[in-house]
């Protein structure tokens, strides 16, 4: 799994994906397990978050033009890109901004350090 974002993968992203034809189209089901690491949105250190994603998705090449699913290129005629179809999945999956915790303290201004105990500044509330 390539990086995006700003997230790396430490470890090869587990995969278990089964394809049936339904119709014209295609049913895809499965999980997706991974760990995805990042940086702390406030105070930059390691962020390592599990990825578990439940995967259920039709593809339908006939109505594909009006599907919002058509717009993400995944399926190319008769070939459905699977990794850049998890890519995208896994990308809606992970947040938007990664915190260490929900109540970081995030770095000082002043001096840089994160504001834990670390940072000896006076800081008003
Ligand atoms: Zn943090
Ligand atoms: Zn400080």
């Amino acid at each position: 799994m390539p990086d995006f974002a700003d997230f790396r993968f430490p470890l090869p992203v587990d995969v278990a994906l089964r394809i049936r034809r339904m119709g014209g189209g295609l049913e895809l089901k499965g999980t997706v397990d991974g760990r995805a690491a990042g940086e702390c949105g406030r105070c930059l250190e390691p962020v390592e978050l599990p990825l578990h994603l439940e995967l259920a998705e039709r593809f339908d090449p006939v109505l594909g033009r009006d599907d919002p699913l058509g717009q993400n290129n995944v399926l190319h005629g008769d070939e459905l890109d699977v990794a850049d179809l998890i890519r995208q999945l896994i990308d809606s999956a992970l947040p938007l901004t990664l915190a260490c915790s929900e109540n970081c303290p995030g770095l000082c201004p002043e001096c840089g350090r994160k504001r834990d105990g670390t940072c000896r500044c006076p800081h008003p509330e």
